[in-house]
């Protein structure tokens, strides 16, 4: 009998909210209270080295080495002034989540006791032994060292008594080894680019800085139902379950009530978000049953991932104080909606103007069009390294999966925005240009009158959509690292917009009208792209066929997507704006497609295990039953007429056989599919056999387990069930 599981499912249906401790302040008097800004830097530097802490952060420079101490100083006594009793540098290696070695601020005072010490040289810099992690061949034994250095644009903060360092994070030869370095240098180089390019329009303008508003979506577990499923604990996500007769067909989860222990839970989390500085503002229910969404305001990109990876750990920790478990995996029940991490993305000017929002004056409206023009230009040059990017083992369930977005990118425009391009593209140098209703204005600027966009035109298929102020970047993965998708779409929009530049300066050489050349030049660029322009629905048949056509990146595997960072045109890309090397790329590469073929490894393990020790001895239990029942039905009633009466038994135990012996044959194949791949030595060729053939089998076995789920006694079964997981009370 499956006691195990009654008691569980019985032991979270009674669970009732857990109340939070709620401050007795308002948000605005705790909001950042543990993080070492302006205002404690003020408090605890001496002025002057507070001056040049500020002005190396304002102008990108490195921190002078001979204030690194006085820093170091001021921020240990905020630290310790504020419980913390251990520093780290924390960094974003490529494994997804974020990394911590905590040292204790302590050290001998040469008396026999201790005193509580921190030195600038710790601050700036370390040497994690960090062999471990994963670097693609970038370091061998001889330069096995791996450096984090403290990046001064995000601030120092402390988490559970402990000072954390955003660092990046360096092999001894300089080649990044995280997602932050290459982050950071997309961002100086877009900076760079768009600002050339925003000088255009307004000569004042120093820097362009590139936001990031993220909108994490994920599913809340109870936690004993979460222990008690082996594949979500191990995997993040259900290897079996057949779909709950109800789950999201009617509806009624979005924007619904949310119930009491999860609204509990969510307080609690904006609390923690809060003091952290993380400016969360929005929160709901999603789709699916039991999935959920909390976004912040947007922030300046780096700073906007750096609170995103720290969301990722803080949301596991307020989850456990309320009973819960968070899964950030893309997809953890089949049949359902999966979770994604919407990238809000958008360029903005020192001088506070956004790039990628129309504006009042034909001016701004140039500038805005220019700027979108080559938005679309770059990401459709880059659309399969764009896909490339936010490809993963996990997300590769929601792309292309029956679901949101397809794994095509293309982008949406709206209609608005669709009809002005296009009277764009089709006027000739001296025209004005329609705009719906509006009037014409015949300007020598630029003939493009104020406009209007609303965002609520939204097409929920796209998976790069403009939205009124902003792009969305939607084929993002829930549990992925933000680094991977911002940092390949500024660097392609960084090279993009230096080349426009080029082309406008050589025509202004050769005598052309500034505004003119302009045009000319985003004139092209609207042709071009034209291929990525999609409004329609994204989910449709013809729409894959269709974009086939138009040349679009159709690949749907994995490790074949992985490729696209090694094109000649996403090196030069690379390269040219001083992101990565050929090196860095190579090496990521390596493992990427080693991180691909080690998730569906554990997967096939785990469901393998389930499958031979959970599954199977239960089914064939129940086939003991019934093979009991038939037995004795014709014995106590011979001939046709007990036959008759075990008709029913006698089918179920046929089918249960059949899947039961499909299971074993099943796991056997994809156990030597498995050693057959593990033989390979090249890392992209495991992966591709890991997707060709140990990954279709897991889909297999699945088939014959949920078939199993619904035939043997529910009393039997042994793991909770998907009607039982999905449904918090
Ligand atoms: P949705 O309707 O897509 O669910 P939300 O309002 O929940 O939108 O989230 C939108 C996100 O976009 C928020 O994080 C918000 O701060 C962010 N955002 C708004 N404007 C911009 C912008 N110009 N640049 C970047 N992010 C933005
Ligand atoms: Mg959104």
């Amino acid at each position: 009998m499956s006691s195990l599981r009654f008691k569980v499912v019985e032991e979270a249906s009674n669970r009732k909210a857990i109340p939070v401790e709620i401050p007795a302040e308002r948000p605005a008097a705790y909001y950042a209270e543990k993080v070492f800004n302006r205002q404690k830097m003020f408090e605890y530097l001496p002025r002057e080295t507070f001056e040049a802490l500020v002005h190396s952060i304002e102008n990108k420079e490195p921190l002078p080495r001979e204030y690194a101490d006085s820093v170091a100083q001021g921020m240990k006594q905020w630290a310790i002034d504020n419980g913390a009793r251990h520093y780290t540098h924390w960094f974003q290696p490529l494994t997804e989540t974020t990394a911590e070695k905590h040292d204790g601020f302590v050290e001998h005072d040469g008396k026999g006791g201790m005193v509580e010490k921190f030195s600038g040289k710790l601050l700036v810099q370390q040497e994690p032994d960090a062999s471990s992690f994963p670097n693609g061949g970038i370091r061998n034994t001889f330069e096995a060292r791996g450096y984090s250095a403290w990046d001064i644009s995000s601030p120092v903060f402390i988490m559970d008594n402990t000072l954390c360092i955003p660092t990046v994070f360096i092999s001894y030869t300089g080649e990044a080894l995280d997602y932050k370095t290459p982050l950071l240098r997309a961002l100086a180089a877009v900076d760079k680019a768009a600002t050339g390019v925003a000088r255009y329009f307004d000569p004042e303008v120093n820097h362009v800085v590139a936001y990031l508003g993220w909108e994490q979506e994920y599913f809340l577990v109870d936690e004993a139902l979460y222990d008690a499923r082996p594949d979500l604990v191990l995997t993040g996500r259900t290897l079996m379950g057949h779909e709950s007769a109800k789950n999201q067909q009617l509806e009624d989860h979005y924007f619904g009530a949310i119930p009491s222990r999860v609204e509990a839970f969510m307080l609690d989390l904006e609390i923690e978000c809060h003091r952290l500085g993380i400016p969360a503002k929005t929160r709901h229910n999603e789709v699916a049953p039991n999935q959920f969404e909390l976004a912040p305001i947007f922030e300046e990109a780096n700073l906007a991932n750096d609170h995103n990876m720290l969301l990722m750990s803080l949301i596991h920790e307020v989850a456990r104080r309320h009973n819960f478990r968070v899964l950030l995996h893309e997809k953890p029940f089949a049949g359902i909606n999966g979770s994604g991490k919407h990238n809000n993305w958008s360029l903005g000017t020192d001088k506070g103007k956004l790039l990628v929002a129309p504006g009042k004056t034909p001016l701004d409206n140039l500038q805005f069009i220019t700027f979108v023009a080559n938005i679309m230009a770059a990401v459709h040059r880059h659309n399969a390294l764009i896909k490339a990017s936010i490809m993963s083992a996990t997300n590769a369930h929601r792309l292309g999966a029956n679901e949101a977005p397809p794994a095509i990118i293309s982008i949406f425009t709206g209609s608005k925005l669709a009809e002005i391009l296009d009277n764009v593209a089709n006027s000739a140098s001296d025209d004005t240009i329609e705009v719906g209703e509006k009037k014409n204005i015949n300007l020598n600027v630029a003939q493009i009158p104020e406009l209007l966009i609303d965002n609520t035109d939204r097409n929920r298929t796209s998976p790069f959509a403009f939205t009124g102020n902003r792009f969305e970047f939607r084929a993002v993965g829930s549990s992925s690292n933000c680094g991977s998708a911002m940092l390949t779409l500024n660097a392609a929009v960084a090279e993009q917009l230096t080349e426009f530049k080029a082309a406008v300066d050589a025509r202004v050489e050769a005598g052309e009208e500034l505004n003119h050349a302009i045009l000319a030049e985003v004139r092209r660029l609207i042709k071009e792209s034209a291929p990525i322009h999609f409004d329609g629905n994204g989910y449709s048949d013809e729409w894959k066929a269709e974009a086939a056509r138009r040349g679009l990146d159709c690949e749907t595997s994995a490790p074949l997507i992985f490729d696209a960072y090694l094109r000649p045109s996403s090196v030069k890309m690379f390269t040219s704006t001083g992101v990565m090397t050929e090196r860095e790329l190579k090496a990521r590469n390596e493992v990427k497609w080693e991180m691909y073929t080690k998730k569906i490894q554990i997967e096939a393990r785990v469901l393998g295990d389930l499958a031979v020790n959970h599954i199977v001895p239960v089914a064939g239990r129940y086939l003991n039953v019934l093979l009991d029942n038939v037995y004795k039905m014709e014995t106590l009633f011979p001939g046709e007429q007990g036959r008759e009466m075990s008709g029913a038994d006698r089918s179920t135990i046929e089918r249960i056989a059949r899947h039961n012996k499909a299971i074993i044959e099943e796991v056997t194949a994809m156990v030597n599919a498995r050693k057959e791949a593990n033989r390979i030595e090249s890392e992209r060729e495991k992966a591709i056999a890991y997707h060709d053939t140990v990954a279709p089998r897991l889909e297999t076995i699945r088939h014959h387990i949920d078939k199993l789920e619904l035939l043997v006694d529910n009393e039997m079964w042994p793991l909770p069930k998907y009607r039982e997981l999905l449904f918090i009370r």
